[in-house]
């Protein structure tokens, strides 16, 4: 398929650490560390071209000019699983806000519901990283992507660590402008909207349920 603006982050230490993610072994509590460890990974390439301002700094020894971010970030994690990713990009981008999406899976249909809404007053100010582990049928970040542009924001950017080609389609029809970063795109979607080969519920498996 043409990905189009999707960018896949295929760093080895990344796909070491998926590796470990997807097994099937692998308890809740090491899933945690692991998809926080790749978070931050992420982030780290997602943010490479963010704007930049001029800062002065005082070195012990001079007076000197940095490049500092120019804007502020917000991180909104789309309920449940976006939060596995939360504390990995927080580690990277401490002064980031938080703002929370609520969108989840209609078992039988496979739409989108949302059914909760908390985000940063000034969210149209700010450089918006939004995060779900898995774009499967592409509906839920779809639906967030509709709420947040409707919330003023200009500027975002969509982080997942693993793609459905279903779902990046669905995104890009929907938000063409809006990039998408994936750890990996894999083959295709099953008939409950699993991704295949995949890791299974990521919600499940971050929490324990
Ligand atoms: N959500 C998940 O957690 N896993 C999938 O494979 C698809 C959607």
């Amino acid at each position: 398929m043409a990905l189009g603006n999707v960018i896949v982050l295929t760093h080895p230490v990344i796909h070491t650490k998926l590796a470990e993610l997807r097994d099937h072994r692998t308890v809740h509590r090491r899933f945690r560390e692991l998809l926080e460890e790749i978070a931050s990974l992420m982030v780290y390439e997602v943010t490479r071209d963010f704007p930049t301002r001029d800062q002065q700094v005082r070195t012990p020894l001079e007076t000197m000019t940095e490049q500092v971010l120019a804007r502020p970030v917000t991180l909104v994690p789309i309920l449940r699983a976006g939060l596995g990713m939360a504390g990995g990009v927080l580690r990277l981008l401490p002064e980031a806000r938080l703002g929370h999406l609520g969108v989840r899976r209609d078992e039988q249909t496979l739409e989108p519901i949302p059914y909760y809404q908390k985000l940063p007053p000034d969210i149209a100010e700010t450089e918006v990283l939004l995060i779900d582990p898995m774009l499967a049928t592409g509906g839920s970040a779809t639906a967030a992507a509709d709420y947040l542009e409707r919330a003023g924001v200009r500027s975002m950017r969509f982080i997942c660590l693993v793609a459905a080609p279903e779902g990046i389609k669905t995104f890009q029809l929907h938000h063409p402008e809006i990039p998408i970063y994936a750890a990996a795109v894999d083959r295709q979607l099953n008939e409950k909207g699993y991704i295949l080969p995949g890791l299974g519920d990521a919600g499940d498996r971050i929490f324990g349920t």
